[in-house]
């Protein structure tokens, strides 16, 4: 089966990544999100992204022209049965991503590849929602996915080879390094990667160090490009807190429990970047 039109779900900062980096590659590209607003929003950044590159003359405004004539937007599901392969990227909540696969399950030609870019839930609960179980795999960017190498692929219980391999050569066409990961909460990047950030958060609770100085003793210390709460803030504190909450269900095992101050960040609406506000002001 060749790809030719990519379907992706979610137009938010991993969304818009996905559809730019697939755009890029020479796939046509439809990105769906609730909301022309967020549609468009991804497309202005995606925009933004290639201005930047034909201004450090890293393509030519002609490729810009071509990469943007590729995507297409819709706030209707129902358009994703025109597509040949479905990267899902709308929030990271388990209710809503079993709804979502329900729907595509039954929108979707029943050969089409459901693929999730979900931080944290394990592929084979998503793949249980529909009826080609085999269809679906992990197919987790990292953020910002224009910039970041790595790509994780996790195949569930019965996620079938050709899958796999169908899944495994996009990365590579995307020009991104794959690398796969068992199908546990948090696969390999966030198993690792969120209780060190979750940590952090507590030395702040616990006033071991201020934000400046924990994330200067990791860049300066550790050789880490980003500090952990920095990297929390470009993340999503909401997705942080939803992957920790998906670790700590999944494991029942107490390392994982979310750091209260991550919660109550989170309860004010401060998620970090994105809103401008996180353990820094933006
Ligand atoms: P985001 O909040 O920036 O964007 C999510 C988008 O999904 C929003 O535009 C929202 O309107 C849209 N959405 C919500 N419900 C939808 C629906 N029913 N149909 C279509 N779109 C819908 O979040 P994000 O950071 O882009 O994260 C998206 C996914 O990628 C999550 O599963 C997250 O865990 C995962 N992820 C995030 C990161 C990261 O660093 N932020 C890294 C890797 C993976």
């Amino acid at each position: 089966m060749e790809v030719k039109k990519f379907g992706v779900i979610g137009a938010g900062q991993m969304g818009a990544g996905i559809v730019q980096v697939a755009a890029a590659s020479g796939l046509d590209v439809l990105m769906s999100d609730i909301k022309d607003e967020f549609t468009a929003k991804g497309l202005a950044t995606i925009t933004t992204n290639l201005d930047r590159s034909v201004q450090k003359e890293r393509i030519t405004e002609e490729e810009r022209g071509v990469i943007l004539s590729r995507i297409t937007t819709t706030t209707d599901l129902r358009d994703m049965a025109g597509v040949d392969y479905v990267v899902e990227a709308a929030v990271e909540r388990q209710d809503l991503k079993f709804q979502l696969f329900k729907d595509l399950d039954s929108i979707c030609p029943a050969n089409v590849i459901l693929g999730t870019n979900t931080s944290s839930i394990p592929i084979g609960r998503i793949a249980a929602q529909t009826g080609r179980p085999e269809k679906v795999i992990g197919f987790h960017f990292m953020n910002p996915v224009p910039v970041m190498e790595l790509v994780e692929v996790i195949r569930g219980l019965v996620t079938d080879d050709e899958t796999f391999r169908l899944t495994w050569d996009l990365c590579k066409k995307f020009g991104k390094t794959p690398a796969e990961a068992g199908d546990y909460p948090g696969f390999i990047a966030n198993r690792i990667l969120m209780p060190m950030i979750n940590e952090a958060i507590f030395c702040v609770y616990q006033s071991v160090g201020k934000p400046e100085d924990i994330d200067t003793v990791m860049r300066l210390g550790m050789n880490h490009p980003m500090g952990p709460l920095a990297l929390a803030d470009l993340i999503g504190l909401d997705t942080c807190l939803a992957i920790l909450e998906t670790l700590n269900d999944g494991f029942k095992d107490s390392k994982y429990r979310p750091c209260p101050l991550l919660r109550k960040y989170v309860e004010a609406g401060w998620l970090g970047r994105k809103t401008g506000k996180g353990f820094y002001q933006y």
